[in-house]
């Protein structure tokens, strides 16, 4: 296979309310696929039954790096708001590894294409945030050329996400959208990643119908920032180290 993924940091335990598998378990699961870099990114607050902000607090500090052998890291999917902010105080997301932003429509109202990709680049600047999830709904539709020059501009990257193509929840349009937004990220040189946006241990390290969309557009690999753990890693801290120079 010519796309190898070895990190899945798009997933969600029982702490989000609506999935249904603990850290453990889904780091047992993450192990048998031979994930090698597992993220846990529960929702932020503003989704219905998710975990409070304080849980956020002590993850990185208390849950082991390493969990069967799989290294572990912590982020948060938030909810870009309606003014263009994060839906989790900083004082929260700062203990975090990583940020995923992405318009959920539980807590935020689509305002049309032009307006939603402003409220997404307004989260691209928090040096915290590094990844847009599911860029790929008419339900909520954005600009592609501007979202995926400013992910570029931002050292964001925008993810390609294997659930939204399952037949059974397939997100509006979005094969077409993929293919659209890909397609830019090549001409533009954007990265992307590539997430299972697991809900249960069974979908940890599932990315067969992300992988087959990117061999049909032959999409440049070198884009992807989640084909190693160094990769990923490096991406991760590039823009940490903004923050650390502040
Ligand atoms: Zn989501
Ligand atoms: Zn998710």
């Amino acid at each position: 296979m010519k796309y190898k993924i070895v990190c899945d940091v798009h997933t969600h335990t029982l702490a989000s309310g609506h999935a249904y598998g603990t850290i453990r378990e889904m780091a047992e699961a993450a192990a048998e696929k031979g994930i090698e870099l597992l993220g846990i990114s529960e929702h932020g607050p503003g989704i219905e039954g998710t975990c409070s902000p304080v849980y956020f607090w002590g993850l990185t500090k208390t849950v082991p790096r390493i969990l069967n052998g799989v290294e572990m890291f912590h982020g948060c999917e938030l909810n870009v708001l309606n003014n263009g902010t994060i839906s989790l105080p900083d004082k929260y997301v700062y203990f975090l590894d990583y940020g995923i932003v992405g318009i959920h429509l539980m807590c935020y109202e689509d305002v049309g294409a032009e307006k939603n990709t402003d409220n997404l680049i307004e989260c691209m600047k928090h040096p915290k945030v590094n990844f847009i999830s599911h860029p790929d709904s008419d339900d909520s539709p954005v600009n592609y050329e501007r979202l995926v020059k400013a992910a570029k501009k931002y050292d964001v990257a925008l993810e390609l996400n294997n659930n939204s193509l399952v037949e059974k929840h397939r997100r509006f349009n979005c094969y077409e959208n993929y293919r659209t937004m890909l397609k830019l990220c090549m001409e533009h040189r954007t990265n992307i990643i590539v997430s299972s946006d697991a809900h249960d241990p069974s979908q940890v390290g599932k990315f067969d119908l992300a992988i087959e969309l990117l061999e049909e557009i032959d999409f440049d690999e070198e884009l992807i920032v989640n084909t190693s753990k160094e990769k990923f890693k490096e991406f991760i801290a590039r823009k940490n180290r903004v923050i650390e120079k502040k």
